[in-house]
């Protein structure tokens, strides 16, 4: 049965996948979007709506204005929440990461109770809330990250983007908890790569890639290693949520764990080695003289650099359905997509 939901962040890299696999599937999608005025930002979706069985619905609506949802709330059954800046380079992390995800989450969660109608809530966390540095694994006695896991070590100022996730999931678990009305599913996805519907997101996934292809790597990879996990399959994941009746709790989105050097070989065996792809790795000493020049500081590189990186991605096979596309496909994809779309941008 068409289920009446409203979308949050669904003009971003992964909420326009989401919104696309919610149309194709005939729902209702209320998507929100900060303004209106901005067409550019949602024209495409109302395109693929138009050749959708579903409908699509945009309301303006912001993070940080309280009650701004509660119209676009209306009659929904479900909430997808995915709204939140995923940026890294930051001046002021307080107002730019943790008021949006933290204030925006009580704000979004308000106008869900308020609404008698709404029985489940998806919230798109990360797996920045599951664990804030690669050391953390090793510190913590452990072989992989669970979903039992939770980010105990970034703050404000170190690692204040997972910081920020970590305080709008744990809000969210509480608010979830002092009431009756609707069931909270949480998606943790890792690193996000694949194919971009909009051409105009800020999110790091279509910036590392473009830095990437831009060869600014070229001289040698950091020893850094990322759960992948393509934004297809985050879309079908969301889409699972909604759907099925029983799905609560949070679940790790994980194909599986890459070094910088392996997303760069396996872009070069898709790409006929046309870009100037790193081929080997950046001592870590000179990490930490060169790194500042590319966001990443001292306390990064000493908890982040040669560690290993693994997570336990079984409960989204069992619960959501998930086949996780080969991560191969998913690169070689999204170096087409950018290509033709001019994103590799200097
Ligand atoms: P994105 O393309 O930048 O999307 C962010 C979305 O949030 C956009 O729709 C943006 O709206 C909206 N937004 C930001 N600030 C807002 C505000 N003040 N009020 C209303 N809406 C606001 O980034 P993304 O990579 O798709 O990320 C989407 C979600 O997935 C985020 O919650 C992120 O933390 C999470 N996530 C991402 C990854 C990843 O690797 N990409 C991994 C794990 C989790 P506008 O269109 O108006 O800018």
């Amino acid at each position: 049965m068409a289920k009446k939901i409203m979308v949050t962040g669904g003009t971003g890299y992964i909420g326009s996948w989401v919104v696309k696999e919610l149309l194709e599937r005939g729902h209702i999608v209320k998507l929100t979007v900060r303004d209106k005025s901005k067409e550019e930002k949602y024209n495409f979706l109302q395109e693929i709506a138009n050749q959708s069985p579903g409908e699509l619905e945009v309301y303006e609506a912001n993070l940080l204005k309280f009650g701004s949802y509660d119209e676009a709330i209306k009659d929904c059954d479900t909430v997808v929440h995915m709204a939140s800046p995923f940026i890294l380079d930051v001046k002021d992390p307080i107002e730019e990461l943790v008021k949006p995800a933290l204030e925006g989450t009580e704000n979004v969660l308000a106008s869900a109770s308020k609404a008698a109608t709404v029985k489940k809530v998806i919230l798109t966390s990360s797996v920045a809330a599951i664990y804030g540095d690669a050391k953390d694994m090793q510190d913590q006695g452990l072989n992989e990250f669970t979903e039992e896991n939770w980010n105990t070590t970034s703050n404000k100022d170190h690692q204040p983007y997972p910081y920020s996730k970590t305080l709008a999931e744990r809000k969210a678990w509480e608010l979830h908890d002092k009431q009756e009305q609707w069931f909270l599913a949480v998606i943790n996805p890792s690193f996000v790569m694949g194919p971009s519907l909009t051409k105009i997101s800020n999110s790091e996934s279509l910036k590392f890639m473009s830095d990437m292809l831009k060869g600014k790597m070229q001289v040698g990879a950091p020893d850094l290693v990322f759960g992948v996990v393509d934004v297809r399959d985050v879309a079908k994941a969301h889409a699972s949520a909604v759907e099925m009746e029983d799905v609560t709790g949070r679940h790790i989105l994980s194909n599986k764990s890459v070094s910088v050097l392996e997303m760069a070989e396996a872009v070069r065996i898709e790409s006929d080695k046309k870009y100037k792809l790193p081929k080997s790795l950046s001592p870590k000493w000179l990490l930490y003289i060169v790194g500042p020049l590319f966001g990443i500081n001292s306390s990064f590189v000493k908890k982040n650099i040669g560690y290993p990186l693994r997570f336990n991605n079984s409960k989204s096979i069992k619960n959501l359905e998930i086949d996780y596309r080969p991560f191969n496909t998913t690169m070689k994809d999204m170096v087409e997509q950018m290509e033709e779309n001019n994103m590799i941008k200097n």
